[in-house]
């Protein structure tokens, strides 16, 4: 009996735990709403009109609580409130019309991708590598701006039709969820992701069991398990080594996004590369294009290099050609010390059994990564790698390509800079995702109700002008409003859990005020891109956000990396300039920065302030988002700032303001100071001033024109369907090579 009741107990237990699929979704809905499921399942949803009170309507508590997944609060959804919903023909109407788009849009086969580039061919699509992927906050696999700009990408393609598949990790605790303690300073924790009620479906094999893939790393085989997350009509495979016939040192190679020392990043970046190519393998997929975005993924030319000579028998030098041939790659670090490089004596104990297989030599297989030949000290460099083994290579901005190849010239020593084989595209953002549904709803009346699929048109968005100012501007008030209601419940609940003096936590509720001129800030905090760089000069900042006639506002948020002291320090200072007594309402720092807090942010703010130390910002991305909505933005020429800022014939900014203008010099004391006074003098005699004059109705028209000015010139250019299109004739059609002729690594041998 004893063992009868364990046995009992454990099924229970299992039951409990069973994973959500989408057939238990659909089982647990009633008849109607049983679309919800497969909507929940693909995250096509969270870029939809009608995605604020979808799944909201159902439970506004529980959507939040869940952390806006669909999944999970579908899960928890009670069956009284389910049915309640599906006695409802208002919400039974909008689900079956939002089935119904969903259909048409994953069945439709006149995509602009087939009629631009019909060579690329769902048989054989583009594979998409890319360490992070920043889809949705649901999804907490991303640290920032190169996560969000892979979500972006496939986002993009996958409304334009791209054929395109995508590998990534499944991290069991994602990044570090940041919080700040009393005295200001960063503490990082780690929370399990819960797969088994997120959007992700495990793949199985024909006998219904998990799917697998093994790879060798450390000396030990770790077998690899496979999750599914769509993406529209993108497929992003995520590998994930938490299985239990894994050693449970391997069970943590997925723990964590950029978390651990050399040695981990090494290992995760073999899964990613070595252990993507077999995955893709074993799912029967050719690509006819592997993407590497950025160097963390190199590793997998070397595993088409041995599969091409498995299968053919012919030597490395012989087939490198045709692996270059098919793999491109994107740079996006504009520092030396920002690219990975590994100790030979780690490319031993992970590759000494791996270069045999390619027919190499140690000494030929080390040269493959470094910069420097018969240098024994020479480490072994993925941006090498990448560049020797992709047949084009591209940076993030035009600035960005110029300072690669700069950086680069060191593996051409023969050419000049200008002919160093690396193009740029410049970075976009995902329209739909970072557009407010209010102005959405403004952009379908006046530039038509299509304008979310010609977001690269310059003369649709050039009837932003007929938009009445009134019209605009509530909508942008509303929005204010909202990052302002946000803003002081994330700072509440924070000096909640922090234990603050009464006082202040009573004090969050009167942060910020919608008719003050709104400065945002938020991206990762490290040394380069000075957070802090506003206050240089304490009085003077004072002055300028404590005015009383035209008082100025800032929100603050963003992480800092584990191990990066300076980056904390700048955080501990914003915090403390937080509590300052002549200025408590105007400054606030929003904890752990998200996909969510940054879309109320972009949506929100006035002016969007972005002061790193150039040129060492590579694109940015957070100010595109912001042009979108109306946001103005105020920026260091750097970046893709170089690219989207437009002066009239008076040499002032026509959409937006350029901090520092053109000068700069390598004494960094000396370029703070010229900038801080810059951004100083800009903020007094244009930014506030221009804000501050608005008509009887409180409407500022001067600045509104700014606002118009800053949509109808960037939004057409610095969207991810332009930059999609700039991939796929520049270097995914096949015979397209965005750059000169490269080097060949049997050119070194
Ligand atoms: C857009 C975005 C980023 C990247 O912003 P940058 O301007 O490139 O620094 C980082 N994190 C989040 C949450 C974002 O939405």
């Amino acid at each position: 009996m004893g063992s009868g009741t364990q046995t009992s107990l454990k099924s229970k237990v299992i039951l409990l735990r069973q994973m959500t699929t989408i057939e238990t979704l659909r089982a647990k809905l009633p008849f109607p709403l049983k679309p919800l499921a497969d909507l929940a399942y693909n995250y096509w949803w969270s870029w939809t009109n009608d995605r604020i009170s979808l799944f909201q309507g159902i439970s506004p508590d529980g959507w939040q609580n869940c952390g806006r997944n669909p999944v999970a609060m579908l899960e928890s959804a009670s069956y009284v409130r389910l049915t309640q919903m599906a006695k409802d023909p208002t919400y039974i109407k909008r689900v079956k019309a939002l089935a119904q788009q969903y259909h048409h849009y994953m069945q439709e086969k006149n995509t602009w991708a087939s009629r631009v580039a019909p060579q690329i061919t769902w048989e054989h699509p583009v594979a998409y590598f890319c360490a992070e992927f920043g889809i949705h906050e649901s999804l907490p696999i991303y640290s920032g701006g190169l996560g969000i700009l892979a979500g972006d990408h496939l986002k993009s393609a996958s409304d334009l039709g791209i054929p395109m598949v995508a590998i990534g990790l499944m991290y069991r605790q994602g990044y570090f969820s940041q919080r700040l303690n009393r005295s200001g300073w960063q503490e990082e924790s780690y929370i399990y992701n819960p797969f088994d009620r997120m959007a992700l479906e495990p793949l199985k094999n024909e006998q219904g069991e998990p799917l697998t893939i093994e790879l060798e790393i450390r000396q030990r085989i770790v077998k690899v398990q496979i999750w599914l997350a769509r993406v529209g009509r993108v497929n992003l495979y995520l590998l994930d080594t938490d299985r239990d016939d894994n050693d449970p040192m391997d069970r943590w190679l997925t723990g964590h996004l950029y978390g651990g020392n050399q040695d981990t990043r090494i290992a995760q970046e073999v899964l990613l590369g070595i252990g993507g190519i077999r995955a893709l393998q074993a799912l029967g997929i050719t690509p006819s294009v592997y993407h590497l975005n950025e160097g963390h993924a190199a590793f997998c030319t070397l595993e088409v290099a041995r599969q091409e000579i498995l299968g053919t028998g012919k030597s490395f030098y012989d087939i490198e050609e045709s692996v270059r041939s098919r793999c491109v790659f994107t740079t996006h670090t504009p520092v030396p010390a920002g690219h990975d490089v590994f100790s030979s004596d780690l490319m031993d104990s992970y590759f000494a059994h791996f270069w045999p297989t390619l027919g190499l030599s140690r000494e030929q297989f080390l040269a493959l990564g470094a910069r420097r030949l018969g240098d024994p000290w020479e480490p072994f460099g993925m941006t090498v790698l990448a560049l020797r083994m992709c047949r084009s290579a591209n940076g993030v901005s035009e600035l960005h390509g110029q300072v690669s190849r700069k950086m680069w010239n060191i593996l051409y020593p023969e050419r000049a800079e200008k002919d160093v084989p690396i193009g740029h595209i410049t970075n976009g953002v995902h329209a739909r995702t970072w557009t407010a549904p209010l102005m959405a709803d403004l952009y379908s009346e006046y530039l038509g109700e299509d304008w979310s699929t010609h977001v690269a048109d310059k003369q649709m968005w050039a009837k932003v002008d007929e938009i009445p100012d009134e019209e605009i501007w509530w909508r942008h008030q509303v929005l204010k409003e909202r990052l302002i209601a946000h803003t002081r419940a994330k700072v509440k609940m924070a000096r909640l859990e922090r234990g603050e003096e009464q006082y202040l936590i009573d004090a969050a509720e009167q942060l910020l005020e919608p008719n003050v001129l709104t400065i945002g800030f938020a991206r990762r905090f490290s040394l380069y891109k000075r957070g802090d760089l506003l206050l240089r000069d304490v009085d003077r900042a004072l002055r300028i956000f404590g005015n009383s006639q035209r008082p100025v506002q800032i929100v603050f948020a963003g992480k800092s990396h584990p191990q990066d002291e300076g980056g904390k320090r700048i955080i501990q200072r914003l915090m403390d300039w937080c509590k300052h007594p002549s200025i408590l309402n105007r400054v606030a720092l929003i904890e752990n920065y998200d996909i969510y807090t940054g879309q109320k942010l972009v949506q929100g703010v006035d002016v969007w302030l972005n002061n790193p130390r150039r040129p060492l910002e590579a694109s940015g991305t957070s100010g595109q988002k912001v042009c979108f909505n109306g946001g103005i933005n105020c920026s260091v020429l750097d970046g893709w700032w170089c690219e989207g800022y437009q002066a009239g014939a008076d040499g002032k900014g026509i959409n937006g303001w350029a901090i520092g203008e053109d000068a700069h010099t390598s004494d960094q004391e000396l370029q703070d100071r010229i900038d801080a006074e810059s951004l100083y003098r800009l903020l007094e005699e244009e930014i506030v001033p221009l804000y501050y004059d608005q008509d009887a109705n409180g409407i500022p028209h001067r600045w509104i024109e700014m606002m118009k000015g800053s949509i109808k010139t960037n939004a057409p250019v610095f969207n991810t369907d332009r930059m999609l299109a700039d991939y796929v004739t520049q270097v995914y059609a096949p015979g397209t090579s965005a750059t000169k002729e490269p080097i060949l690594a049997s050119a070194l041998a």
